[in-house]
């Protein structure tokens, strides 16, 4: 069922601390509130704040998933909340990997709803040609072709999450 490594543990590594220390340099002077989106985001959010050279408030938020399929539902559902104010505040959205945009659209303009003074974007990974909506990725890791991808908190059917490397999944045909 898992075919190919396609990231490293390393590689993963490498990519999380260029992005820690890219978001360090935009942190000065903000009031910052870095949110976690669930549950694929977790391993990766948890790497990076620990990364950052000051402390930040963190916050978990988490909108519906494919469930047991590799395609998007295209609509989004609100599961958890944050439970800190960020109005006035200085949001990064954390989230594992931006596929059609549509979970992270819903839940940027959610954010941008209750008044926070800035909302930007820290993907891990993008397929943009799978876009739908278009959505600034503020600081992204990595760019990947068109894949359905598990590990490093990525699931399928919820399996998979504890991978410490990305793989490319590809599921098996019905009946075999
Ligand atoms: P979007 O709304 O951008 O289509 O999808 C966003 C969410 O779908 C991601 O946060 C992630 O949970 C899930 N997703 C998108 N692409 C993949 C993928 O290749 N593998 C896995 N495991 N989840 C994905």
């Amino acid at each position: 069922m898992l075919k190919d490594r396609l990231i490293a543990a390393e590689k993963i590594g490498q990519i999380v601390s260029t992005l820690a220390d890219e978001i360090d340099a935009d942190l000065e002077g903000r009031d910052p509130v870095f949110i976690c989106v669930l549950k694929g985001a977790v391993y990766f959010f948890t790497a990076l704040t620990q990364k950052l050279h000051r402390d930040v408030v963190v916050d978990f938020i988490q909108a519906s998933s494919y469930g047991a399929t590799t395609e998007s539902s295209g609509t989004v559902t609100l599961i958890k909340d944050v439970t800190v104010d960020i109005a006035g505040k200085d949001v990064y959205v954390v989230e594992d990997i931006v596929d059609t945009g549509l979970t992270l659209a819903d839940v940027v303009a959610l954010l941008k709803a209750r008044h926070p003074r800035t909302v930007q974007v820290v993907a891990l990974l993008s397929k943009p040609s799978r876009r739908k909506v278009e959505i600034p990725l503020d600081f992204l890791g990595l760019e990947i072709e068109d894949h359905f991808v598990v590990g490093y908190g990525l699931d399928f059917a919820e399996r998979f999450r504890n991978l410490p490397e990305i793989w490319d999944l590809v599921p098996e045909p019905e009946g075999t």
